[in-house]
């Protein structure tokens, strides 16, 4: 299970952005901050059910600006979140179990994440804070540090600050700069910077020269992502009124392409279409999202990816397996609970019961949740007001396979489909694998099907056809 944590306080708002989030004018210290932290903190409480029996594999401390909150106040968020995921400062090297070093490692010892220093798996989890320059320093980067964060992720998006200021960012390239150097002083070993293309002004030399300096510092992760252009921005205004340009879609797509040679010359691994690291060091989080984990959303805005319940499963499994009685049931959820029950009941429902004797016949059901985008509604009540956005049935959820697998350079396993959803890939989309294979958008490499570089230019299109 991932946490992600929405923090939805900024110093300012950015021309472009539609995320939920508040501009405040300078960092906080104040009542309503301590109040946001406690509402975080008490929806976790409330949800400590659906947290029963999973391990937390990485928490995501995002927004909004977190790094906006005072030490005092970061403190108490790490620190809450901590205390109620069991989550303690050590951590073991598997390779050395005497030797404790820091970081965040779960009560059980049971997760595992690549250790960054000797590339070996460790025990461990990823805990990322999103920061912005402009609202860090030394005395919260140390704080950080101590509390046992192990992942920084900043928010650069250009190293040219005529971008940076047409964008409404509120730091310039040297502020950034500054921080960046104190993170590594600090002992961060793992950063991710994150970029934009399709700035306005952005030029091809522009966007060589931030690629060229950004990949310098040697950061073990970046994401670059386009600009999108979001309806009800000052800068959707700008662009429908003419008063500011955007670079076209071919510019877009150049960049693209010399995104992937530049980084690639600087050691990069392409792992997703907008998302490059230094090898073992991909995003866990982020991995999560694109091969289906759960993910619990914390914080108004928020949102959740949740398997099924209890209760949900057995109304599924009634609806779907005749002749089933709650007795099997309730066994099979004893033991598998949120997200392995589909196999664990698939399983247990073939072997015990003669009537259930297709796989096919067992939906996997997801439920996509938000919490409300307002701050008062959601303090009022942190855990009451989460509204369903979206369920997932079995045939939903192949479609999302496939879509999110092929954001990944490695692809869709066909292995991996058909333990998943019991039905082999090519009989639930062996027409368009076929389609774009033929056409060179698609290879079949090593039981998996993905995008080939030119399909990468136009893997919208191609995705739409997996809906
Ligand atoms: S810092 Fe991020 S969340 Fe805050 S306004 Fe800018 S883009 Fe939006």
């Amino acid at each position: 299970m991932e946490i992600y944590v929405h923090f939805p306080f900024c110093v300012s708002k950015c021309r472009y952005c539609d995320f939920y989030s508040i501009p405040c004018g300078s960092p906080r210290d104040d009542e309503i901050s301590k109040n946001c932290i406690a509402a975080i903190l008490k929806e976790l409480d409330a949800r400590a059910d659906e947290l029963k029996n999973k391990e937390t594999t990485s928490i995501f401390v995002g927004g909004g600006t977190p790094t906006i909150l005072s030490c005092k106040e970061l403190e108490m968020l790490v620190t809450g979140l901590q205390s109620r995921l069991n989550i303690s400062l050590r951590k073991r090297r598997v390779d050395d179990p005497g030797v404790e070093t820091k970081g965040f490692i779960s009560s059980n010892e049971k997760s595992k994440v690549e250790d960054h220093t000797t590339g070996k798996e460790s025990a461990g989890i990823e805990f990322t804070i999103e920061c912005n320059p402009g609202t860090l320093n030394r005395e919260k980067l140390s704080l950080l540090k101590n509390l046992g964060v192990n992942r920084l992720s900043i928010g650069l998006q250009s190293a040219d600050n005529r971008e940076l200021a047409a964008l409404g960012r509120i730091h310039t390239y040297e502020e950034f700069l500054t921080n960046y150097e104190e993170a590594r002083k600090t002992g961060f070993d793992n950063i991710n910077i994150d970029l934009m293309s399709g700035i306005p002004g952005q030029t091809v030399a522009s966007c060589e020269k931030t690629l060229n300096t950004v990949a310098g510092l040697a950061p073990e992760h970046i994401s670059v992502y386009s600009l999108i252009l979001e309806e009800g921005t000052p800068l959707f205004d700008d662009v429908e009124a003419g008063r500011v340009r955007l670079p076209d879609e071919d510019f877009d797509r150049d960049m693209y392409r010399l995104t992937g040679q530049i980084l690639s010359a600087h050691g990069y691994e392409r792992y997703e279409i907008s998302n490059y690291a230094k090898p073992g060091h991909r995003c866990r989080h982020n991995m999560g999202y694109w091969t289906g984990e759960e993910y619990l959303g914390l914080g108004p805005a928020a949102a959740s990816y949740l398997g099924t319940g209890d209760a949900l499963c057995r109304e599924t499994l009634a609806a779907s397996c005749l002749g089933t009685g709650d007795v099997l049931c309730s066994e099979t959820l004893a033991v598998s609970h949120l997200g392995t029950v589909d196999s664990l009941c698939r399983e247990s429902l073939v072997n015990s019961n003669p009537k259930c004797s297709s796989k096919d016949t067992l939906p996997t059901v997801m439920y996509r949740y938000k919490n409300p985008a307002d701050l008062m509604a959601y303090m009022a009540d942190p855990a009451g007001v989460r509204v369903l956005e979206e369920t997932l049935d079995r045939k939903a959820l192949m479609s999302e396979y496939m879509i999110l697998r092929l954001r990944l350079t490695e692809g869709a396993e066909r292995d991996e489909f058909k333990k998943r959803f019991g039905t082999p890939m090519d009989e639930a989309f062996g027409d368009v694998i076929r389609k774009y294979i033929g056409l060179g958008l698609m290879e079949e490499r090593e039981g998996c099907v993905a995008l080939t570089p030119k399909g990468l230019d136009v893997a919208n299109s191609v995705m739409c056809e997996f809906i």
